[in-house]
């Protein structure tokens, strides 16, 4: 873990400690999970970035194994996560977590989000769907329900790496995908940028 301080890219003020974690993952040379935190502006923020360029990318698993629920996945401020047979789609944006995690801990931190919009459900249509979503999603994280997790990203961070490579699938997309995904915030490429000057 390596720490040093930048200014805050929300106020421009404060000395912000960028605290930096670098993973050793199969496939990703060089992952770098950050923790950021603005003392002026209480501005706080934890991405994970690569220290190479890399390629927009889509990833795709089919969980039909309990055991794949532990399959080890990256989640960047860029990537976007569907989960189809759930109807879910989750784009990056101001409440969106970064994380390394696994399978498991997708749908683990899924669960709140469709959780608050069957609570702000106008119609009890759409509040009985979501409920059915939910229940969906408990069974799958018991390993009771197959079902596909693909992850898209434009900046190539985001990733799912199960021990066996050939139990995902791996693409890069083109130019027009990549655009009309969501991006990371603009800060997170100056971070990035002042990191891989840092290193030399
Ligand atoms: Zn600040």
């Amino acid at each position: 873990m390596s720490e040093y301080s930048i200014k805050c890219p929300a106020c421009g003020q404060g000395n912000l400690k960028v605290r930096s974690m670098l993973y050793p993952i199969p496939f990703f040379n060089e992952l770098v999970m950050f923790m950021i935190d603005c003392p002026a502006c209480h501005f706080s923020e934890n991405d994970v970035f690569s220290a190479e360029e890399r390629r927009p990318s889509r990833w795709t698993i089919r969980v039909d194994n309990s055991s794949l629920l532990n399959t080890r996945v990256v989640r960047s401020g860029s990537g976007t996560i569907r989960l189809p047979d759930f109807g879910i789609d989750i784009e990056p944006g101001p409440a969106a977590e970064s994380y390394i995690s696994n399978v498991e801990g997708v749908l683990l931190r899924a669960r709140p989000v469709i959780e608050s919009a069957v609570n702000f459900a106008d119609d009890e249509r759409q509040r009985k769907k979501g409920r059915k979503i939910l229940s969906m999603i408990d069974k799958a994280m018991k390993g009771e329900i197959p079902f596909t997790l693909i992850i898209e990203d434009p900046a190539g961070v985001s990733g799912i790496i199960p021990d066996d490579m050939r139990l995902v699938k791996y693409e890069e997309l083109s130019t027009e995908e990549a655009s009309q995904l969501k991006g990371a915030p603009l800060w997170v490429d100056e971070l990035r940028s002042d990191y891989i000057e840092r290193k030399g």
